[in-house]
């Protein structure tokens, strides 16, 4: 291939972007692999805004939370919100880094709408928080992510644009979330899958949502995140061109944002094509990225220290009064989990996921100290129900006491393992008690050895055939008469008591 065709490869690779289809190929049996880095910023939980006093709460009328300083009026001064340090620095500490005594705020220069000053000011070359990692596990071992740096900075304002036909040809400007203090975290080129980035950023949000410093929402935009994207033959040191991957907002658009772009970086080099270090925005509705800028585009932000802030100074005192306060993270919790409740690591892994279910958890096995049978129904139907409703543990219609109390029947033979289930839907779907619900719908497990002698009476009646042929020696067929006394109990009989009477009536 000529370099010319070499260069028209790249080209239709990046103007013809939506009739682009890479290869369908897994990208595991590639003789690639991808090197991926994450940045993530999230908004931290303070009262009020990095620079002024004004508030943080989210969703209040446009332009309602705002004053001279965050709106870059001429002559006003930025102060430096001591708690968003804090909350940065507990970060950093909970994420093995260390603190730099020195760290400075930077301009960033550039031109757009939401950004009333011109710049946004960050940290640049002097960051807060440096050299820390956060362990994931792959296949059953620990990796670590290496994080390069954690720095802060303002969030900017958010721009709407006009829906109706009247307004459709207007953009308003929000500067309500202008000055909200985030904290942006850069991990190293650690990460080499889609499932790892994903692995990672859920451990990131959970230590975030147990030092209590982030909702860790993503749909809301508190919690955000950028890929750079490259790959490289398997062996090679030297990493590949990368692409920066942006507008991923939810876990599960991450790691498809991510699958695409390395199956299309693949492609692009085994069609003879270079990869073009660019930013391109991930489509959810098409499921694919597109080009946004060329590095030719890119943005020459002109940092600069700013000068109406002085160095931020943190002083060793300040930074061990912080450790000490800093609450049970993520993998300590996971480790008292396997040890106190003997449970399996896999289990701990996903109970500790994030505190709310932790807490659920925790709760329910004071309720119902059986810790294995806790776990296996979370893991088992509630997850499942969660899942497919796509909602978080705190959005549970089952209450831990209630899932206590449905465990507790089932222990004391009320309700069979097997109603126990439909119980669950019931509970799920209504939120109402167990107790209600069994007695509702008559789901009251026969433990009554008369009325199921009856049932099975009136069945061995019915199925003379069977009987002998069960008695002169087909034993499977047993089986078949479980099932039928079941059947006519609505799955109510007490399953050893049937067993045990069934075999008792059989033999004779
Ligand atoms: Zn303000």
């Amino acid at each position: 291939m000529t370099p010319y065709h070499r260069h028209l490869t790249g080209w239709r690779d990046y103007y013809n972007f939506s009739s682009y289809k890479p290869r369908e190929r897994g990208i595991d049996s590639m003789e690639f692999e991808p090197v991926i880095g994450l940045e993530v910023h999230a908004q931290l939980l303070t009262k009020s805004k990095i620079f002024c006093g004004c508030s943080t709460v989210f969703g209040e009328e446009p332009n309602t939370l705002t004053c001279p300083v965050c709106t870059g009026q001429p002559g006003s001064l930025p102060v430096l919100n001591r708690r968003a340090v804090e909350f940065a620095i507990k970060l950093g500490l909970a994420t093995n880094c260390r603190i730099t005594p020195h760290s400075l705020f930077a301009r960033k220069n550039y031109f757009y709408p939401d950004l009333p000053k011109g710049y946004q000011i960050s940290m640049y070359e002097y960051p807060l928080a440096v050299d820390g990692f956060i362990e994931i596990s792959v296949q059953g071992q620990k990796k670590r992510i290496q994080l390069i740096r954690i720095h802060m900075e303002e969030d900017a304002g958010k721009l709407k644009h006009g829906e109706t036909p009247e307004t459709a040809s207007y953009s308003y400007v929000d500067f309500n979330r202008t000055g909200v203090p985030l904290v942006e975290v850069v991990s190293g080129p650690d990460i080499r899958s889609p499932e790892e980035a994903g692995d990672y950023l859920r451990k990131l949000r959970a230590i975030l949502q147990y030092l209590e410093i982030c909702t860790g929402n993503m749909e809301e935009g508190s919690f955000r995140c950028d890929a750079n994207v490259s790959v490289r033959p398997k062996g090679q040191k030297e990493f590949g061109t990368r692409a920066e991957v942006k507008n991923m907002n939810s876990f599960r658009h991450v790691e498809k944002a991510l699958e695409y772009e390395i199956k299309r970086q693949i492609s692009v080099i085994e069609d003879g094509g270079d990869v073009v270090q660019e930013t391109r925005l991930w489509d959810a509705n098409e499921g694919v990225t597109i080009s946004m800028r060329s590095k030719e585009e890119a943005h020459d932000y002109r940092y600069f220290p700013d000068p109406d802030l002085v160095p931020l100074r943190v002083n060793e005192a300040w930074v061990d009064e912080i450790r000490k306060g800093l609450p049970e993270l993520p993998d300590q919790k996971k480790e008292r989990f396997v040890k106190d409740y003997q449970i399996p690591e896999y289990d701990a892994e996903i109970l500790t996921s994030t505190k709310a279910m932790a807490n659920y958890y925790e709760e329910c096995v004071r309720l119902f100290p059986e810790p294995k049978t806790v776990s296996n129904w979370m893991m088992g139907d509630l997850l499942k129900e969660l899942k497919r409703d796509e909602r978080e543990i705190d959005q549970c219609p089952v209450t831990p006491k209630h899932l206590a109390e449905m465990l507790d029947m089932i222990k004391k033979g009320t309700i069979s393992g097997k109603i126990a289930k439909d119980v669950f839907g019931e509970m799920y779907k209504t939120g109402d008690r167990p107790e209600k619900i069994v007695k509702e719908k008559g789901w009251v497990q026969i433990l009554d050895g008369g009325e199921i002698e009856g049932v099975i009476d009136r069945i061995i009646a019915a199925n003379p055939k069977l009987v002998e042929d069960y008695r002169s020696g087909k034993e499977k067929l047993f089986g078949y008469f479980v099932g039928e006394v079941m059947k006519a109990t609505k799955g109510k009989a007490n399953p050893k008591l049937l067993n045990d009477l069934l075999k008792e009536k059989l033999k004779k």
